[in-house]
């Protein structure tokens, strides 16, 4: 099989507004059939043009076109579960598609594999009916009937002011938003907006849509409870004079998410540096492993507009066109300060740390809870001793609090990074062996010269 892995000059990873902007602008220099695109969903789009059962938003729609017609090859459905830099140069991505081994060389890759949303364990957040504010988002927009449902959403950042208005368009009651930061935080964040007329229009219809939504702020919860399935939230909040006190919604589910973390498995495996907690890159986006760029949220988290110019400049610059890139340096600047400010205005408060006991479940997978993680030093020691995120997940769910609650940094990945069949194992064991050993002949018709 190593003979027929095709191969291509440029290697997109993640279909979202950065992969996508990245696969426009690397196949626009190099032509058809020279760029590939992989995303692990059926369609392309990533976390906020997720399309499901739906025609693609127009935005979405302009995005995909712009790089089929560049000339981007498009490999959906495939996950990609490990990725090694070959002995003669470039590089081989190995993954599942529909049961069966997939794999692509490329001698420049372009990761952008997004973000994944934060969870932070508390009494309770184990019960069917808690999900996480995107994941509730991304369910619904496959299929799962939500309407007619009471929604509590709860968590940090804007995401929860999105999901609760897709909530409500898509006939949801969504008696609460619970927002952990303080009003004033998110006040002084919002002033900033008129800097920034597409965002402070997008502010304001998000806005008006939830006026009627009750929206607390230096809020979170405390405990989910039910027999059996969640019933009911009880939410800590400000009260007379600033003090806190308990508050219970009752609900049929809690759409729950602290915020977002950068995905970075696949960057792990390829030894690319990561810097707290984002995927470290120079000023072009490449990473600290040569012919290996970044793009969007897996930087840092920043938003669709950062993600669309963070992929057009990784593709430009993955392509060869390094001046062209750095044009855009100025605008990418602009969206960098405004990550900036956000970060700072939804930082997670210390109380969040005080959420869990001894008992709560930290680990769903491996069945871990923080009383065994807590006398744990380090991350590493945590999975020795307890198995904390080495479960199916492999820390994608529990890493993001471990973090947070433990200071645990997630350093290793090991392949497969996702579960994958036994077949699939082997022949992707196999090929990656034979691919070890030094190239004959790269070239394959019509794709790589
Ligand atoms: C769950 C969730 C929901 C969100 N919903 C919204 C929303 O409603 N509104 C909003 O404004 N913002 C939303 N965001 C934020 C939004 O995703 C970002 O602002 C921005 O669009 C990120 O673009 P991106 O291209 O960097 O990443 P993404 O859009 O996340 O795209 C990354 C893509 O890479 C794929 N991928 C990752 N690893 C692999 C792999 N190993 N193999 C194959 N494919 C892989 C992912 O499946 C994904 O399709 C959401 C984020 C998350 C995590």
């Amino acid at each position: 099989m190593a003979d027929s892995v095709p191969g291509y000059r440029v290697a997109v990873i993640g279909g979202g507004p950065a992969g996508l902007a990245a696969a426009a602008a690397a196949a626009g220099k190099l032509g058809a059939g020279r760029v590939a695109l992989v995303d692990d969903n059926v369609a392309p789009g990533g976390q906020i043009w997720r399309r499901g059962r739906r025609e693609p938003l127009p935005a979405a729609r302009r995005a995909e076109e712009a790089a089929r017609t560049a000339g981007a090859l498009f490999e959906t459905g495939v996950t990609m579960v490990d990725a090694r830099a070959l002995p003669g140069g470039g590089f081989v991505l190995l993954g599942e598609r529909a049961g069966a081994a997939f794999a692509l060389r490329a001698d420049r890759l372009v990761l952008a594999t997004g973000a994944t949303e934060r969870f932070l364990p508390f009494p309770g957040w184990t019960l069917p009916g808690v999900y996480g504010a995107g994941g509730l988002q991304a369910l619904y927009k496959s299929g799962f009937e939500i309407a007619g449902k009471r929604i509590l959403v709860a968590g940090s950042g804007p995401l929860l002011l999105a999901v609760a208005q897709a909530f409500r368009k898509a006939g949801a009651k969504v008696p609460a938003i619970v927002e952990q930061a303080p009003r004033l935080a998110v006040l002084r964040f919002a002033a900033r907006l008129p800097r920034h007329p597409q965002k402070l229009f997008q502010a304001l219809g998000l806005g008006l849509s939830l006026l009627p939504v009750r929206q607390l702020y230096g809020a979170w919860p405390v405990r989910a409870e039910g027999d059996g399935k969640l019933e009911r939230v009880v939410v800590s909040r400000p009260g007379k004079g600033g003090k806190l006190r308990a508050e219970t919604f009752a609900c049929d589910y809690l759409a729950c998410g602290f915020g977002l973390v950068p995905s970075l498995p696949l960057t792990r495996l390829l030894g690319c540096a990561v810097e707290q907690g984002r995927l470290a890159a120079g000023e072009l986006l490449e990473t600290s492993v040569p012919g290996i760029f970044a793009a969007g949220e897996s930087l840092g988290i920043g938003g669709l507009a950062r993600a669309e110019i963070d992929g057009r400049i990784a593709g430009l610059a993955a392509a060869g066109a390094a001046e062209e890139a750095r044009l855009l340096l100025p605008q990418r600047r602009a969206e960098e300060n405004f990550a900036t400010a956000l970060a700072a205005a939804y930082q997670l408060r210390e109380e969040l740390r005080d959420l869990v006991d001894d008992k709560t479940v930290v680990c769903r997978c491996e069945d871990v809870a923080w009383g065994e993680i807590r006398r744990c030093p380090a991350g590493r020691d945590a999975k020795l001793k307890t198995r904390a995120g080495m479960g199916p997940c492999q820390g994608r769910i529990c890493g993001g609090a471990l973090e947070f609650l433990a200071g645990h940094q997630a350093d290793l990945a090991r392949p497969p990074l996702f579960p994958i069949s036994c077949g699939t194992f082997a022949e992707l064991s196999r090929l990656a062996a034979e691919l070890q050993e030094p190239p004959t002949e790269t070239t394959h018709p019509g794709r790589k010269s």
